[in-house]
């Protein structure tokens, strides 16, 4: 299970506006290019994500409104990799370039999934088995990209920053703020709607939680709840749902695949059990269904499909 002091992001799906100025932050922090694309009838931009954008808002329109037939209505998603602890993509990953990174900061820790585009073969097998569709290759660059939970901005020293205080002596928010302003995520920091807050797991839990309780009891959101939690071992993304996490284009149960296991246990190079005579029709079943998952996911791609 995921470290209650990782540190972790919180998106309240029932604050967000929808803005998209996180989107902007982080490729502007990341210094991501830009993609041509089309006006498809959606404020969906772009459509997927790509190697040169790491995060994207969904607008996800229900089929039945929860509200009267005249207002619009979305259910707004930050979609990311979501740092899982159980990461099929570093299961996957034969030449050891994608990895979990760790950095600690006093008591606690950045838990970050990450690839060396300097060890990374092209195989594309972490981007076709993800079971969020998270990363993407990127040919020209040849390596693979994700959020990287800007592991830059928030591994580095707090005391290097200015007090919130300092920084901004007439906002009392930041004064109740234990992280200083530029320690945190590009795209946390940008959020003016409250939607996103930085913090350990523990902490962004209990404020979900707590937010859940009061969507609950104040507003009548009955299906409300917190997503993130368990999924995967537990993710270091934490989510505030109002509703089913179908309504927000999120798998309701995540699940590393059975091949992806027995791919890791038995074939992946260094694996434990590997080499073993005894197991090669297993084997032979998780290389069909590592490769499989590939062929469908760069055909996806080739398609210009997303999640
Ligand atoms: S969301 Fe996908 S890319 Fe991100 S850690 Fe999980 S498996 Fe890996
Ligand atoms: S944490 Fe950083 S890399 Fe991840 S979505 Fe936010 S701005 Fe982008
Ligand atoms: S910046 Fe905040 S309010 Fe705007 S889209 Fe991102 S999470 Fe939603």
């Amino acid at each position: 299970m995921a470290n209650p002091t990782d540190k972790a992001i919180l998106f309240d799906a029932s604050k967000c506006t929808g803005c998209r100025a996180c989107q902007v932050a982080c490729k502007n922090w990341n210094q991501r290019g830009y993609t041509e694309t089309h006006n498809e009838g959606t404020y969906e931009n772009p459509r997927q994500l790509t190697a040169q954008c790491w995060m994207r808002i969904l607008f996800n329109e229900p089929e039945e409104r929860p509200k009267s037939d005249d207002e619009i209505y979305w259910y707004f998603t930050k979609y990311q990799c979501m740092h899982c602890t159980d990461a099929t993509c570093v299961k996957v990953c034969p030449s050891g370039a994608t990895k979990k990174h760790k950095v600690t900061d006093g008591d606690s820790e950045a838990y970050v999934v990450k690839t060396d585009p300097k060890q990374c073969i092209g195989c594309n097998y972490c981007v076709a088995t993800c079971p969020f569709q998270a990363c993407r290759y990127d040919e020209k660059e040849k390596g693979v990209f994700r959020c990287v939970l800007c592991l830059d901005r928030i591994s580095q020293d707090p005391a290097a920053f200015p007090t919130p205080e300092q920084a901004s002596p007439d906002l009392e928010k930041n004064a109740k703020d234990p992280y200083p302003t530029r320690n945190r995520p590009a795209c946390v920091q940008t959020c003016t709607s409250g939607a996103l807050s930085f913090g350990t797991r523990e902490e962004m839990l209990a404020k979900a939680k707590e937010r859940v309780e009061f969507l609950k009891k104040e507003k009548g959101k009955e299906k409300a709840r917190v997503y993130g939690e368990d999924e995967l071992g537990g993710l270091h993304y934490i989510y505030v749902l109002e509703d089913s996490p179908d309504k927000y284009g999120l798998p309701e149960k995540p699940t590393v695949p059975a091949g992806v296991t027995i791919w890791e246990t038995l074939i992946k190079p260094g694996a434990p059990w590997g080499g073993l005579a005894l197991v090669g029709l297993v084997a032979a079943a998780g290389v069909g269904y590592v490769i499989n998952k590939r062929n469908e996911g760069l055909e996806r791609q080739a398609k210009g499909g997303g999640e």
